[in-house]
């Protein structure tokens, strides 16, 4: 844990907890949903509605999307923003959105309760130092090609800069399965609670890309002890400008709400922590 000073887990078993809205991350299981891109007023409101109704925690949504095509739709930027204010002023829920530039770090805080660092961009040491000065959680997204001490490290940059409150997040890696847009990497949760006091959570969207995977992935994060899920929802999936093959619909995002909070419950009273290791 070398250079690893400020994220390792110490001897106390001290873990950070992160008050936000109603949820504390770390202490409750925390669900981040909404679509993959704020497309427009309409599709951001009526899938903040379902999200709440469903009893998620907090509304997502992309205003920057960092794009492998130049070509391809990149966010509404400022207008996203402010129609993801909107969603928060209906449904009370608070709002995670993703910073892709150091220069626009000040301005989206105005707007996000929690800022994601994208998996492309977890590196970019440059805009960790910038979220690293901010007042607001950061949801880091582990990048595609990194490894668990890297991950590490890169929050390691955000808390040397005074930000206590990161949340880290397992989305995938690229192996040399093709079938899944990526592998999920499990093991990187109980793994992370032997050595970081941060919250991690699990994003099954990215981390498998494909519809049907999602709901298993999410209960076995549950089971891995994950802090909380991060799915993408959308009003109309067939439709979405990014991520349409992993977006769920409303009625499938409370049917998968429904086994999540029923197996986190049963974690808790039937089954509990291990004695071996991992899970708390
Ligand atoms: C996203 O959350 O929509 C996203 C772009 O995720 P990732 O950075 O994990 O690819
Ligand atoms: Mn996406």
């Amino acid at each position: 844990m070398k250079n690893l000073k400020l994220v390792k887990l110490e001897e106390s078993g001290k873990r950070t907890e992160i008050k936000v809205g109603n949820s504390v991350i770390g202490k409750d299981f925390v669900v981040i949903a909404g679509p993959c891109s704020v497309e427009s007023e309409e599709q951001t409101m009526k899938t903040a509605e379902a999200v709440k109704k469903a009893h998620g925690n907090m509304i997502r949504g992309g205003a920057f999307k960092p794009r492998t095509s130049p070509y391809d739709f990149q966010g509404l930027g400022l207008k996203g923003l402010k129609i993801l204010e909107k969603a928060k002023l209906k449904t009370g829920l608070p709002v995670v959105t993703e910073v892709i530039d150091p220069r626009d770090v000040s301005w989206v805080c105005e707007y996000a309760d929690i800022l994601q660092i994208g998996a492309r961009n977890m590196q970019n040491f440059s805009l960790l130092k910038e979220v690293g000065k901010s007042n607001k959680p950061i949801l880091l997204k582990r990048g595609m090609h990194s490894t668990f001490r890297e991950l590490l490290s890169c929050a390691e940059y955000i808390l040397a800069e005074g930000n206590p409150n990161v949340i880290l997040c397992e989305r995938g890696i690229r192996t040399f399965e093709t079938y899944t847009r990526n592998t999920l990497d499990l093991s990187i949760i109980p793994a992370m609670k032997e050595m970081t006091h941060l919250p991690i959570m699990v994003d099954p969207s990215h981390g498998t890309g494909k519809l049907s995977l999602i709901e298993s992935m999410s209960l076995a994060a549950v089971a891995a002890g994950a802090d909380g899920i991060l799915i993408e929802v959308h009003i109309n999936p067939a439709e979405a400008k990014s991520d349409a093959d992993q977006q769920l619909t409303p009625s499938q995002f409370s049917h998968l709400m429904e086994k999540v909070l029923k197996l986190k419950k049963f974690m808790d009273t039937e089954i509990g922590p291990s004695i071996i290791g991992g899970r708390h």
